[in-house]
């Protein structure tokens, strides 16, 4: 067998470059551990980034999807099938929206979100200027339409032009909202807690005062669960504890927990004024396998009493984070909800994880300065013991 070195230069000579990855090549999962080439072990606080939030091999998820590969993998939209049928019947169910549309991927969502609120908004006026509000800050994927919402300068910059008609205020400002808004805002999006921008929750005022401009203005509203969906704030959705409904949502990451699947949802009311045959489409999207794996996902939630755990285990580990807040000076503070926080520092986090990852702690980032923990939703108190000893010892280095 290779070595992991090995492996490691023949990825520098054959995949591109967008990634600075970290030196090691994952293999194997167990739970909420993780396996290198060489059998090191890692207790993994990432969840390839919100994703595999059932831990790996899982035997039921894993027996579902290999019937699935051995009945029918494929068959196009043209036709029905019933794994994607029970799978739109079950996330329904669980958001209280009323339409599903399957994706690919969470950027394939934020697309069809985006081409349904400007559908909406062409039908109500037959204008094609219509503008959107993201927020600074935000990540919505990296294709032209969820690039063009997505907050950061840096990753936009030498893709010009962006779709335009885009403005951005900042989330948790409403002032600054109701600066952008025109005649021709059709739609508001943002994350329900931002993500990859450094973990902000949107506060409940917020949430509140933004579904009310939405409905006087009959602006839609559209969230962003992809990351901070699938329980991992302690609700099925994260906008479900504020009971600020939007009219459009995507979800993605832990949907199909490492089956590439996403979704975009809306109401009735977008629905019979936005998308019809012939508007949207996807090759893959809501094939029998990822269907499945969507399915057995959302069992798995239920039977095992997923969001539960997250609330008991989510507060205890915004407890331990708050205890090493409070004892080193370098952390200047904590943000977060349920298994979605981050730690935020006085200075660049990366050599932290290095030494982490060293010491078989898998961490990520979210932005230069703030650690992000998002782990496997199957986490336990004492794993979160362990985390936190293992982190507090790169620390003291
Ligand atoms: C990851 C992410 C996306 C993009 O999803 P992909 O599957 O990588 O395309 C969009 N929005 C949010 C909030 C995300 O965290």
């Amino acid at each position: 067998m290779q070595s992991m070195q090995e492996y490691i230069e023949e990825a520098e000579k054959a995949l591109l470059h967008t990634y600075n990855r970290y030196q090691i090549v994952l293999d194997k999962g167990q739970g909420v551990h993780l396996y290198d080439l060489e059998g090191k072990q890692y207790l993994d606080f990432c969840a390839g980034i919100a994703v595999f939030a059932l831990g790996y091999h899982n035997e039921r998820y894993n027996d579902a999807l290999k019937a699935q590969i051995d009945k029918l993998i494929h068959t196009s939209n043209y036709y029905y099938n019933a794994p994607a049928i029970e799978a739109a019947k079950k996330l329904k169910k669980v958001s209280g929206m009323d339409r599903v549309f399957f994706t690919n991927s969470g950027a394939e969502a934020v697309e069809g979100a985006i081409k349904a609120a400007r559908k909406y908004a062409y039908l109500k006026d037959g204008s094609y200027d219509h503008e959107i509000i993201a927020m600074e800050h935000s990540f919505h994927g990296r294709t032209f339409g969820a690039l063009s919402v997505t907050g950061n300068p840096k990753y936009r910059e030498a893709f010009q032009p962006m779709i335009g008609n885009i403005r951005f205020a900042r989330m948790n400002d409403f002032d600054s909202v109701l600066e952008q808004v025109r005649d021709k805002t059709c739609a508001i999006i943002f994350e329900t807690v931002q993500g990859e921008g450094g973990i902000y929750p949107a506060e409940e005022s917020f949430m509140k005062q933004v579904k009310a401009l939405c409905e006087e203005k009959d602006i839609l509203l559209i969230l962003d669960e992809i990351q901070c969906g699938m329980g991992r704030t302690g609700e099925m959705f994260a906008w479900q504890r504020y009971g600020v409904k939007p009219d459009i949502m995507t979800t993605a990451k832990a949907l199909g927990c490492g089956v590439p699947v996403g979704a975009f949802l809306m109401t009735e009311k977008v629905s019979e004024s936005s998308l019809v045959s012939g508007d949207h489409g996807t090759t893959y999207g809501g094939n029998p396998l990822a269907a499945t794996a969507i399915n057995i996902v959302l069992d798995l939630f239920e039977e095992n009493h997923i969001i539960d755990n997250v609330k008991e285990v989510g507060d205890y580990l915004g407890k331990k984070l708050d205890e090493l807040a409070g004892r080193y000076d370098c952390i200047v503070g904590r943000r977060g909800v349920g298994l979605m926080q981050g730690l935020v520092f006085d200075r660049p986090v990366g050599g932290i994880i290095t030494r982490a990852l060293s010491k078989g702690l898998i961490l990520i980032n979210a932005g230069t300065d703030i650690i992000r923990f998002v782990p496997p939703l199957v986490i336990t108190k004492e794993d979160v013991d362990e985390m936190a000893a293992i982190l507090e010892s790169c620390l003291e280095e």
